[in-house]
Protein backbone atom coordinates (compact mmCIF):
# COMPACT_ATOMS: atom_id res chain seq x y z
CA UNK A 1 0.00 0.00 0.00
CA UNK A 2 1.53 3.26 -0.93
CA UNK A 3 2.14 5.86 2.16
CA UNK A 4 -1.26 8.42 2.54
CA UNK A 5 -0.82 11.99 1.08
CA UNK A 6 -0.39 14.86 3.06
CA UNK A 7 0.69 15.70 6.34
CA UNK A 8 -0.28 11.81 7.95
CA UNK A 9 0.49 13.73 11.58
CA UNK A 10 -1.92 15.89 11.16
CA UNK A 11 -5.15 13.52 10.01
CA UNK A 12 -3.84 11.02 12.48
CA UNK A 13 -4.23 13.96 15.05
CA UNK A 14 -7.83 14.75 14.13
CA UNK A 15 -8.74 11.06 13.78
CA UNK A 16 -7.65 10.61 17.31
CA UNK A 17 -10.20 13.57 18.38
CA UNK A 18 -12.85 12.83 16.32
CA UNK A 19 -13.10 8.65 16.47
CA UNK A 20 -11.58 8.70 20.19
CA UNK A 21 -11.92 11.25 21.65
CA UNK A 22 -8.17 12.00 23.03
CA UNK A 23 -6.37 15.16 23.45
CA UNK A 24 -3.02 13.74 22.31
CA UNK A 25 -0.61 10.95 21.40
CA UNK A 26 1.26 9.44 24.69
CA UNK A 27 4.36 8.28 25.19
CA UNK A 28 6.03 6.92 21.89
CA UNK A 29 2.29 5.99 19.99
CA UNK A 30 2.83 8.93 17.74
CA UNK A 31 6.16 7.12 16.89
CA UNK A 32 4.80 4.10 15.81
CA UNK A 33 1.81 5.61 14.50
CA UNK A 34 3.44 7.83 11.91
CA UNK A 35 5.58 4.78 10.68
CA UNK A 36 2.84 2.62 10.15
CA UNK A 37 1.10 5.43 8.30
CA UNK A 38 4.33 5.42 6.19
CA UNK A 39 4.01 1.84 5.48
CA UNK A 40 7.16 1.20 7.67
CA UNK A 41 7.16 -2.29 9.62
CA UNK A 42 7.70 -1.78 13.22
CA UNK A 43 8.21 -3.10 16.95
CA UNK A 44 6.44 -1.64 19.22
CA UNK A 45 7.50 -2.31 22.86
CA UNK A 46 5.37 -0.48 25.36
CA UNK A 47 4.50 -1.51 28.92
CA UNK A 48 1.23 -3.01 29.73
CA UNK A 49 -1.01 0.06 29.81
CA UNK A 50 0.63 2.42 27.50
CA UNK A 51 -2.15 2.47 25.04
CA UNK A 52 -0.53 -0.45 22.04
CA UNK A 53 -4.34 -1.29 20.66
CA UNK A 54 -4.30 2.56 19.96
CA UNK A 55 -1.15 2.36 17.39
CA UNK A 56 -3.21 -0.06 14.95
CA UNK A 57 -6.43 1.11 15.74
CA UNK A 58 -6.20 4.21 14.55
CA UNK A 59 -4.27 3.51 11.14
CA UNK A 60 -7.11 1.17 10.53
CA UNK A 61 -9.51 3.63 10.75
CA UNK A 62 -7.11 6.35 8.41
CA UNK A 63 -6.18 4.03 5.85
CA UNK A 64 -8.17 2.15 3.31
CA UNK A 65 -8.23 -2.09 3.49
CA UNK A 66 -8.42 -3.93 6.64
CA UNK A 67 -6.56 -4.34 9.65
CA UNK A 68 -5.39 -8.22 10.19
CA UNK A 69 -5.28 -8.25 14.16
CA UNK A 70 -3.39 -11.63 15.39
CA UNK A 71 -3.96 -11.89 18.95
CA UNK A 72 -3.93 -15.33 21.30
CA UNK A 73 -6.22 -15.21 23.53
CA UNK A 74 -9.94 -14.84 22.37
CA UNK A 75 -11.45 -13.57 25.73
CA UNK A 76 -8.73 -10.42 24.58
CA UNK A 77 -9.89 -10.14 21.18
CA UNK A 78 -13.39 -9.39 22.21
CA UNK A 79 -12.37 -6.61 24.87
CA UNK A 80 -11.05 -5.12 22.11
CA UNK A 81 -13.98 -5.87 19.51
CA UNK A 82 -16.33 -4.09 22.11
CA UNK A 83 -14.21 -0.89 22.47
CA UNK A 84 -13.31 -0.77 19.12
CA UNK A 85 -17.04 -0.99 18.34
CA UNK A 86 -18.01 1.77 21.24
CA UNK A 87 -15.73 4.37 19.44
CA UNK A 88 -17.69 3.39 16.14
CA UNK A 89 -14.66 0.83 14.43
CA UNK A 90 -16.05 -1.48 12.00
CA UNK A 91 -14.36 -4.27 13.95
CA UNK A 92 -14.98 -7.95 13.90
CA UNK A 93 -13.43 -11.19 15.08
CA UNK A 94 -13.25 -14.63 13.44
CA UNK A 95 -12.63 -17.24 16.33
CA UNK A 96 -14.09 -20.48 17.39
CA UNK A 97 -16.34 -18.92 19.90
CA UNK A 98 -18.04 -16.79 16.98
CA UNK A 99 -21.28 -18.06 15.33
CA UNK A 100 -21.13 -14.73 12.80
CA UNK A 101 -18.24 -16.00 10.73
CA UNK A 102 -20.47 -16.01 7.31
CA UNK A 103 -21.68 -12.32 8.47
CA UNK A 104 -17.70 -11.48 9.37
CA UNK A 105 -16.65 -13.19 5.88
CA UNK A 106 -18.98 -11.38 3.59
CA UNK A 107 -18.39 -7.91 5.50
CA UNK A 108 -14.42 -8.35 4.82
CA UNK A 109 -15.17 -9.09 1.54
CA UNK A 110 -17.10 -6.24 0.70
CA UNK A 111 -14.04 -4.22 2.50
CA UNK A 112 -16.32 -3.14 5.45
CA UNK A 113 -13.98 -3.96 7.96
CA UNK A 114 -11.29 -1.51 9.65
CA UNK A 115 -10.41 -4.43 11.63
CA UNK A 116 -10.47 -7.93 11.66
CA UNK A 117 -8.48 -9.95 14.99
CA UNK A 118 -7.76 -13.41 14.18
CA UNK A 119 -6.32 -16.50 16.72
CA UNK A 120 -2.31 -16.94 15.07
CA UNK A 121 -3.45 -20.80 14.20
CA UNK A 122 -5.66 -19.81 11.66
CA UNK A 123 -2.70 -18.20 9.60
CA UNK A 124 -1.41 -21.50 8.86
CA UNK A 125 -4.78 -22.49 7.49
CA UNK A 126 -4.84 -21.92 3.75
CA UNK A 127 -8.70 -21.00 3.37
CA UNK A 128 -7.78 -18.05 5.16
CA UNK A 129 -4.95 -17.11 2.90
CA UNK A 130 -7.29 -17.06 0.11
CA UNK A 131 -9.66 -14.83 2.16
CA UNK A 132 -7.42 -12.51 2.67
CA UNK A 133 -6.18 -12.17 -0.82
CA UNK A 134 -9.82 -11.67 -2.05
CA UNK A 135 -9.89 -7.48 -0.07
CA UNK A 136 -7.00 -4.88 0.38
CA UNK A 137 -4.98 -5.19 3.48
CA UNK A 138 -3.99 -1.95 5.05
CA UNK A 139 -1.70 -3.48 8.07
CA UNK A 140 -0.58 -6.92 9.79
CA UNK A 141 -1.05 -6.10 13.76
CA UNK A 142 1.10 -8.57 15.42
CA UNK A 143 -0.27 -8.48 19.45
CA UNK A 144 1.64 -10.52 21.74
CA UNK A 145 4.61 -10.77 19.66
CA UNK A 146 7.00 -12.16 22.28
CA UNK A 147 5.38 -15.47 21.46
CA UNK A 148 7.11 -16.09 18.13
CA UNK A 149 10.32 -16.13 20.11
CA UNK A 150 11.84 -18.99 22.16
CA UNK A 151 13.76 -16.56 24.13
CA UNK A 152 10.25 -15.17 24.93
CA UNK A 153 8.46 -16.07 27.85
CA UNK A 154 5.32 -17.11 26.34
CA UNK A 155 6.25 -19.26 23.17
CA UNK A 156 3.56 -20.30 20.77
CA UNK A 157 4.70 -22.33 17.75
CA UNK A 158 1.68 -21.20 15.87
CA UNK A 159 3.24 -17.67 15.43
CA UNK A 160 6.01 -19.21 13.53
CA UNK A 161 2.90 -19.65 10.81
CA UNK A 162 2.76 -15.75 10.39
CA UNK A 163 5.48 -14.55 8.47
CA UNK A 164 5.26 -17.29 5.94
CA UNK A 165 1.25 -15.58 5.76
CA UNK A 166 2.82 -12.20 6.09
CA UNK A 167 5.05 -12.42 3.50
CA UNK A 168 2.34 -13.87 0.70
CA UNK A 169 1.60 -10.09 1.22
CA UNK A 170 4.72 -8.19 0.91
CA UNK A 171 3.43 -4.49 0.38
CA UNK A 172 1.54 -4.79 3.72
CA UNK A 173 3.33 -3.02 6.91
CA UNK A 174 3.67 -5.65 9.38
CA UNK A 175 3.25 -3.55 13.61
CA UNK A 176 4.64 -6.28 15.88
CA UNK A 177 3.38 -4.96 19.96
CA UNK A 178 4.55 -6.36 22.99
CA UNK A 179 4.62 -5.53 27.00
CA UNK A 180 7.33 -7.47 27.48
CA UNK A 181 10.91 -8.11 25.45
CA UNK A 182 14.51 -8.16 26.77
CA UNK A 183 17.02 -7.05 24.25
CA UNK A 184 17.39 -10.70 23.35
CA UNK A 185 13.72 -11.47 22.27
CA UNK A 186 13.51 -8.02 20.91
CA UNK A 187 15.99 -8.73 18.16
CA UNK A 188 14.56 -12.81 17.69
CA UNK A 189 10.91 -11.20 17.15
CA UNK A 190 12.67 -8.67 14.40
CA UNK A 191 13.81 -11.41 13.08
CA UNK A 192 11.13 -13.91 12.87
CA UNK A 193 8.72 -11.38 12.05
CA UNK A 194 10.42 -9.69 9.23
CA UNK A 195 11.00 -5.94 10.84
CA UNK A 196 14.19 -4.11 9.90
CA UNK A 197 16.45 -3.18 12.09
CA UNK A 198 15.93 0.53 12.46
CA UNK A 199 11.89 -0.55 12.99
CA UNK A 200 11.89 -0.90 16.88
CA UNK A 201 10.32 1.61 19.00
CA UNK A 202 10.92 1.31 22.65
CA UNK A 203 8.39 3.01 25.45
CA UNK A 204 9.83 4.07 28.36
CA UNK A 205 9.32 1.23 31.30
CA UNK A 206 9.72 3.08 34.38
CA UNK A 207 6.84 3.14 36.93
CA UNK A 208 7.87 5.46 39.33
CA UNK A 209 5.28 5.61 41.36
CA UNK A 210 5.82 1.58 42.04
CA UNK A 211 8.00 1.20 45.32
CA UNK A 212 9.69 -2.20 44.50
CA UNK A 213 11.21 -4.06 47.80
CA UNK A 214 12.26 -8.20 47.43
CA UNK A 215 12.45 -10.16 51.16
CA UNK A 216 13.38 -13.38 52.29
CA UNK A 217 10.02 -15.11 53.13
CA UNK A 218 10.37 -16.33 56.98
CA UNK A 219 6.07 -16.62 57.77
CA UNK A 220 4.06 -15.63 54.24
CA UNK A 221 0.83 -14.43 56.58
CA UNK A 222 2.40 -12.39 59.10
CA UNK A 223 4.20 -11.00 56.07
CA UNK A 224 1.30 -10.25 53.99
CA UNK A 225 -0.79 -9.24 56.74
CA UNK A 226 2.15 -6.73 57.93
CA UNK A 227 1.99 -5.35 54.08
CA UNK A 228 -1.74 -4.52 54.16
CA UNK A 229 -1.90 -2.65 57.70
CA UNK A 230 1.46 -0.46 56.26
CA UNK A 231 -0.77 -0.09 52.87
CA UNK A 232 -4.61 -0.05 52.89
CA UNK A 233 -6.70 -0.29 49.46
CA UNK A 234 -6.98 -2.87 47.08
CA UNK A 235 -4.03 -5.65 46.44
CA UNK A 236 -3.81 -8.46 44.40
CA UNK A 237 -1.39 -11.30 46.35
CA UNK A 238 -0.17 -14.02 43.54
CA UNK A 239 0.65 -17.44 44.86
CA UNK A 240 1.93 -20.37 43.48
CA UNK A 241 -0.71 -23.08 43.43
CA UNK A 242 -4.08 -23.30 43.67
CA UNK A 243 -3.66 -24.79 46.95
CA UNK A 244 -1.88 -22.05 48.58
CA UNK A 245 -4.11 -20.01 46.99
CA UNK A 246 -6.74 -21.31 48.95
CA UNK A 247 -4.93 -21.42 52.00
CA UNK A 248 -3.62 -17.77 51.87
CA UNK A 249 -7.26 -16.60 51.11
CA UNK A 250 -8.27 -18.23 54.29
CA UNK A 251 -5.50 -17.69 56.88
CA UNK A 252 -4.96 -13.69 55.27
CA UNK A 253 -8.85 -13.00 55.95
CA UNK A 254 -8.98 -14.71 59.67
CA UNK A 255 -5.94 -12.43 60.42
CA UNK A 256 -6.26 -9.32 59.09
CA UNK A 257 -10.23 -9.27 59.04
CA UNK A 258 -10.38 -7.85 55.51
CA UNK A 259 -12.07 -8.87 52.70
CA UNK A 260 -10.06 -11.56 50.97
CA UNK A 261 -10.83 -14.03 48.24
CA UNK A 262 -9.27 -16.63 46.26
CA UNK A 263 -8.93 -16.87 42.86
CA UNK A 264 -7.49 -19.87 40.48
CA UNK A 265 -8.49 -21.54 37.58
CA UNK A 266 -10.02 -24.91 39.61
CA UNK A 267 -12.80 -22.43 40.71
CA UNK A 268 -16.14 -22.48 39.46
CA UNK A 269 -16.37 -20.04 36.41
CA UNK A 270 -19.21 -18.53 38.42
CA UNK A 271 -17.17 -17.98 41.38
CA UNK A 272 -14.42 -16.52 39.57
CA UNK A 273 -16.56 -14.06 37.96
CA UNK A 274 -18.13 -12.76 41.06
CA UNK A 275 -15.13 -12.56 43.01
CA UNK A 276 -13.15 -10.93 40.09
CA UNK A 277 -16.33 -8.66 39.64
CA UNK A 278 -16.71 -7.81 43.87
CA UNK A 279 -12.66 -7.25 43.49
CA UNK A 280 -12.39 -4.44 40.42
CA UNK A 281 -15.17 -2.93 42.23
CA UNK A 282 -13.95 -2.55 45.78
CA UNK A 283 -11.45 0.05 47.05
CA UNK A 284 -10.65 -2.67 50.11
CA UNK A 285 -10.53 -6.32 48.75
CA UNK A 286 -7.54 -8.45 48.56
CA UNK A 287 -7.77 -11.29 45.49
CA UNK A 288 -5.44 -13.95 46.26
CA UNK A 289 -4.72 -15.71 42.96
CA UNK A 290 -2.63 -17.81 40.60
CA UNK A 291 -1.32 -15.64 37.76
CA UNK A 292 -4.58 -16.73 35.76
CA UNK A 293 -5.42 -13.48 37.55
CA UNK A 294 -5.17 -10.44 35.76
CA UNK A 295 -4.69 -10.73 32.58
CA UNK A 296 -7.26 -7.71 30.85
CA UNK A 297 -8.14 -6.60 34.17
CA UNK A 298 -8.87 -2.54 34.16
CA UNK A 299 -8.87 -1.46 37.80
CA UNK A 300 -6.39 1.50 37.76
CA UNK A 301 -6.66 1.85 42.04
CA UNK A 302 -4.50 -1.40 42.66
CA UNK A 303 -2.44 -0.46 46.16
CA UNK A 304 0.01 -3.14 46.19
CA UNK A 305 0.81 -6.46 44.56
CA UNK A 306 2.84 -8.94 46.19
CA UNK A 307 4.28 -12.04 45.58
CA UNK A 308 4.37 -15.42 47.73
CA UNK A 309 6.85 -17.27 45.64
CA UNK A 310 9.34 -16.17 42.72
CA UNK A 311 7.20 -15.25 39.34
CA UNK A 312 8.82 -17.22 36.09
CA UNK A 313 10.82 -14.44 35.19
CA UNK A 314 11.67 -11.08 35.48
CA UNK A 315 8.92 -10.27 32.27
CA UNK A 316 6.49 -11.88 34.49
CA UNK A 317 7.47 -9.98 37.72
CA UNK A 318 7.18 -6.67 35.48
CA UNK A 319 3.75 -7.78 33.92
CA UNK A 320 2.41 -9.23 37.09
CA UNK A 321 3.61 -6.30 39.99
CA UNK A 322 2.61 -3.63 36.78
CA UNK A 323 -1.23 -4.37 37.73
CA UNK A 324 -0.31 -1.94 40.18
CA UNK A 325 -0.77 1.98 40.51
CA UNK A 326 -2.05 2.08 37.43
CA UNK A 327 -3.75 5.81 38.31
CA UNK A 328 0.13 6.99 39.08
CA UNK A 329 -0.50 6.88 43.40
CA UNK A 330 2.23 5.41 45.31
CA UNK A 331 1.62 1.63 45.62
CA UNK A 332 3.76 -1.46 46.56
CA UNK A 333 5.39 -4.03 44.88
CA UNK A 334 6.71 -6.82 46.94
CA UNK A 335 7.63 -10.18 46.83
CA UNK A 336 8.49 -13.32 49.35
CA UNK A 337 10.50 -15.65 48.06
CA UNK A 338 12.54 -18.75 49.60
CA UNK A 339 15.27 -21.06 48.17
CA UNK A 340 12.66 -24.01 47.41
CA UNK A 341 11.17 -21.58 44.93
CA UNK A 342 14.62 -21.58 43.18
CA UNK A 343 15.49 -25.05 43.87
CA UNK A 344 11.93 -26.43 42.21
CA UNK A 345 12.11 -23.72 39.21
CA UNK A 346 15.66 -25.00 38.40
CA UNK A 347 14.41 -28.85 38.57
CA UNK A 348 11.40 -28.46 36.53
CA UNK A 349 14.66 -27.19 33.75
CA UNK A 350 15.57 -30.75 33.73
CA UNK A 351 11.64 -31.68 32.13
CA UNK A 352 11.84 -29.28 29.28
CA UNK A 353 13.13 -31.06 26.10
CA UNK A 354 17.14 -30.36 25.51
CA UNK A 355 16.71 -26.99 23.33
CA UNK A 356 14.92 -24.72 25.36
CA UNK A 357 17.08 -25.48 28.85
CA UNK A 358 19.74 -23.21 28.36
CA UNK A 359 16.56 -20.21 27.59
CA UNK A 360 15.09 -20.89 30.57
CA UNK A 361 18.26 -20.69 32.66
CA UNK A 362 19.00 -17.53 31.70
CA UNK A 363 15.45 -16.38 32.59
CA UNK A 364 15.88 -18.03 35.89
CA UNK A 365 19.54 -17.03 36.66
CA UNK A 366 18.52 -13.01 35.51
CA UNK A 367 15.31 -13.57 37.54
CA UNK A 368 18.00 -14.66 40.75
CA UNK A 369 20.05 -11.33 39.62
CA UNK A 370 17.23 -9.13 40.78
CA UNK A 371 16.10 -10.61 43.81
CA UNK A 372 19.81 -11.20 44.95
CA UNK A 373 21.11 -7.43 43.73
CA UNK A 374 22.26 -5.45 47.03
CA UNK A 375 21.59 -2.39 44.33
CA UNK A 376 18.81 -0.73 42.64
CA UNK A 377 16.24 -3.35 42.38
CA UNK A 378 14.09 -0.24 39.43
CA UNK A 379 17.70 0.05 38.11
CA UNK A 380 18.07 -3.87 37.44
CA UNK A 381 14.61 -4.01 35.68
CA UNK A 382 15.12 -1.11 33.57
CA UNK A 383 18.22 -2.52 32.20
CA UNK A 384 17.18 -6.08 31.89
CA UNK A 385 14.14 -4.31 29.39
CA UNK A 386 17.50 -2.01 27.54
CA UNK A 387 17.02 1.18 29.10
CA UNK A 388 19.95 2.99 30.67
CA UNK A 389 18.60 4.19 33.91
CA UNK A 390 20.45 6.04 36.43
CA UNK A 391 22.01 3.96 39.32
CA UNK A 392 19.50 5.16 42.44
CA UNK A 393 15.90 5.33 42.62
CA UNK A 394 15.27 6.45 45.73
CA UNK A 395 11.95 4.25 45.66
CA UNK A 396 12.84 0.45 46.12
CA UNK A 397 13.79 -1.54 49.50
CA UNK A 398 17.41 -1.44 48.06
CA UNK A 399 17.84 2.16 48.19
CA UNK A 400 15.90 3.43 50.54
CA UNK A 401 17.91 1.03 53.24
CA UNK A 402 21.26 -0.05 51.29
CA UNK A 403 21.40 -4.04 52.44
CA UNK A 404 24.98 -4.74 53.94
CA UNK A 405 27.11 -7.25 51.91
CA UNK A 406 29.26 -9.46 53.84
CA UNK A 407 31.92 -11.56 51.83
CA UNK A 408 31.23 -15.29 52.49
CA UNK A 409 33.45 -16.85 50.46
CA UNK A 410 35.63 -19.37 52.99
CA UNK A 411 31.59 -20.15 54.88
CA UNK A 412 30.90 -21.13 50.81
CA UNK A 413 33.85 -23.45 50.70
CA UNK A 414 33.09 -24.93 53.48
CA UNK A 415 29.08 -25.41 53.05
CA UNK A 416 29.62 -26.78 49.45
CA UNK A 417 32.38 -29.33 50.84
CA UNK A 418 29.90 -30.52 53.63
CA UNK A 419 27.76 -30.75 50.60
CA UNK A 420 30.37 -32.96 48.75
CA UNK A 421 31.45 -34.93 51.89
CA UNK A 422 28.52 -36.23 52.84
CA UNK A 423 27.45 -37.68 49.46
CA UNK A 424 25.43 -34.46 47.79
CA UNK A 425 22.04 -35.64 48.85
CA UNK A 426 20.99 -34.15 52.17
CA UNK A 427 19.61 -30.95 52.63
CA UNK A 428 20.22 -27.84 54.26
CA UNK A 429 18.74 -28.59 57.45
CA UNK A 430 21.22 -32.01 58.12
CA UNK A 431 24.13 -29.85 56.51
CA UNK A 432 23.68 -27.09 58.62
CA UNK A 433 23.63 -29.62 61.89
CA UNK A 434 26.99 -30.95 60.71
CA UNK A 435 29.02 -28.15 60.29
CA UNK A 436 27.81 -26.02 63.90
CA UNK A 437 28.99 -29.79 65.11
CA UNK A 438 25.23 -30.27 66.74
CA UNK A 439 24.71 -33.46 68.89
CA UNK A 440 22.18 -35.31 66.42
CA UNK A 441 20.79 -38.88 65.70
CA UNK A 442 21.10 -38.88 61.98
CA UNK A 443 23.73 -36.94 62.12
CA UNK A 444 26.05 -40.01 64.38
CA UNK A 445 23.98 -42.53 62.63
CA UNK A 446 25.68 -41.44 59.12
CA UNK A 447 28.77 -41.07 60.61
CA UNK A 448 28.97 -37.99 59.62
CA UNK A 449 30.56 -36.58 63.26
CA UNK A 450 33.39 -38.20 61.74
CA UNK A 451 33.78 -36.02 58.52
CA UNK A 452 36.17 -32.83 58.46
CA UNK A 453 33.52 -30.31 57.94
CA UNK A 454 31.96 -31.50 61.53
CA UNK A 455 31.67 -28.56 63.58
CA UNK A 456 33.50 -26.12 61.11
CA UNK A 457 31.29 -23.28 61.34
CA UNK A 458 31.61 -21.39 64.65
CA UNK A 459 29.79 -18.08 65.83
CA UNK A 460 28.24 -15.47 63.69
CA UNK A 461 28.98 -17.58 61.02
CA UNK A 462 26.26 -20.13 61.71
CA UNK A 463 23.87 -17.55 61.51
CA UNK A 464 24.52 -17.08 57.79
CA UNK A 465 24.30 -20.70 56.39
CA UNK A 466 20.82 -20.24 55.57
CA UNK A 467 21.06 -17.36 53.58
CA UNK A 468 24.17 -18.35 51.96
CA UNK A 469 22.27 -21.70 51.26
CA UNK A 470 19.53 -19.44 49.95
CA UNK A 471 21.68 -17.38 47.50
CA UNK A 472 23.54 -20.77 46.37
CA UNK A 473 20.56 -21.93 45.42
CA UNK A 474 18.94 -19.01 43.52
CA UNK A 475 22.18 -18.94 41.87
CA UNK A 476 22.17 -21.94 41.08
CA UNK A 477 25.97 -23.51 42.66
CA UNK A 478 23.66 -25.61 44.80
CA UNK A 479 21.15 -27.74 42.79
CA UNK A 480 18.29 -30.03 44.38
CA UNK A 481 18.64 -33.55 43.78
CA UNK A 482 14.99 -35.71 42.51
CA UNK A 483 14.93 -36.90 46.83
CA UNK A 484 15.02 -33.36 47.70
CA UNK A 485 19.08 -33.24 48.75
CA UNK A 486 21.35 -30.68 47.35
CA UNK A 487 24.47 -31.68 45.03
CA UNK A 488 26.69 -28.82 43.60
CA UNK A 489 25.76 -26.98 40.46
CA UNK A 490 26.61 -23.85 38.82
CA UNK A 491 29.84 -22.35 40.22
CA UNK A 492 30.41 -25.13 43.05
CA UNK A 493 33.58 -26.70 42.22
CA UNK A 494 34.92 -23.08 41.04
CA UNK A 495 34.33 -21.97 44.58
CA UNK A 496 35.43 -24.98 46.53
CA UNK A 497 39.02 -24.26 44.66
CA UNK A 498 38.87 -20.57 46.20
CA UNK A 499 38.51 -19.93 42.22
CA UNK A 500 35.62 -17.33 42.93
CA UNK A 501 34.40 -14.96 45.25
CA UNK A 502 30.81 -15.38 47.33
CA UNK A 503 29.18 -11.90 48.31
CA UNK A 504 25.53 -12.50 49.91
CA UNK A 505 23.15 -9.97 51.35
CA UNK A 506 23.23 -10.02 54.97
CA UNK A 507 19.50 -10.37 56.04
CA UNK A 508 17.94 -7.76 58.23
CA UNK A 509 17.74 -8.90 62.27
CA UNK A 510 14.34 -9.75 62.15
CA UNK A 511 14.13 -12.30 59.24
CA UNK A 512 17.13 -14.30 61.06
CA UNK A 513 15.35 -14.29 64.60
CA UNK A 514 12.06 -16.29 63.03
CA UNK A 515 14.74 -18.77 61.00
CA UNK A 516 12.88 -21.76 62.08
CA UNK A 517 9.63 -20.90 61.25
CA UNK A 518 7.10 -22.42 58.36
CA UNK A 519 8.55 -21.35 55.29
CA UNK A 520 4.94 -22.86 53.39
P1 LIG B 1 -2.00 -1.72 26.30
O1 LIG B 1 -2.58 -2.60 25.22
O2 LIG B 1 -0.70 -1.11 25.89
O3 LIG B 1 -1.90 -2.42 27.63
P2 LIG B 1 -4.41 -0.28 25.98
O4 LIG B 1 -4.35 -0.20 24.49
O5 LIG B 1 -5.34 -1.25 26.58
O6 LIG B 1 -2.96 -0.50 26.55
O7 LIG B 1 -4.69 1.20 26.53
C1 LIG B 1 -4.73 1.46 27.90
C2 LIG B 1 -5.69 2.59 28.19
O8 LIG B 1 -5.14 3.84 27.76
C3 LIG B 1 -7.02 2.45 27.47
O9 LIG B 1 -8.05 2.76 28.39
C4 LIG B 1 -6.94 3.47 26.37
O10 LIG B 1 -8.23 3.94 26.01
C5 LIG B 1 -6.10 4.56 26.99
N1 LIG B 1 -5.38 5.38 26.00
C6 LIG B 1 -4.65 4.93 24.96
N2 LIG B 1 -4.12 5.94 24.27
C7 LIG B 1 -4.49 7.08 24.88
C8 LIG B 1 -4.26 8.48 24.64
N3 LIG B 1 -3.51 8.89 23.63
N4 LIG B 1 -4.83 9.37 25.48
C9 LIG B 1 -5.57 8.95 26.52
N5 LIG B 1 -5.84 7.66 26.80
C10 LIG B 1 -5.31 6.72 26.00
ZN1 LIG C 1 16.07 1.86 43.70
Amino acid sequence: MPPLDGDNLDRAREALRSTFGFDGFRGRQEDVVERVLDGKSTLAVMPTGAGKSLTYQLPAVMMPGTCIVISPLIALMHDQLRSARANGIRAATLTSADADWRETQDAFRAGELDLLYVAPERASQQGFRDMLGATPLALFAVDEAHCVSEWGHDFRPDYRQLRPLMDAFPDVPRLALTATADRQTRADVMTQLGVPEDGLVLAGFDRPNIRYAITPRDNPVRQIADLMARQPGPGIVYAQTRRKVEELAEKLAAATGRSVRPYHAGLPAETRAANQAAFVESEDMVIVATIAFGMGIDKPDVRFVAHVGVPKSIEGYYQETGRAGRDGDPSLATMFWGAADFATARQRLMELPEGRRSAERARLDALAGLVETPHCRRAVLLRHFGEDPDETCGNCDNCLDPPKVTDTTELARKLLSAVYRTGQSFGMGHLQKVLVGAEDERVRQRGHDRLSVFGIVEGEDASLLQPLGRALQARGDLVPTEHGGLSLGGAAREIIKGERKVEIIVPPKRARRRRGESTA
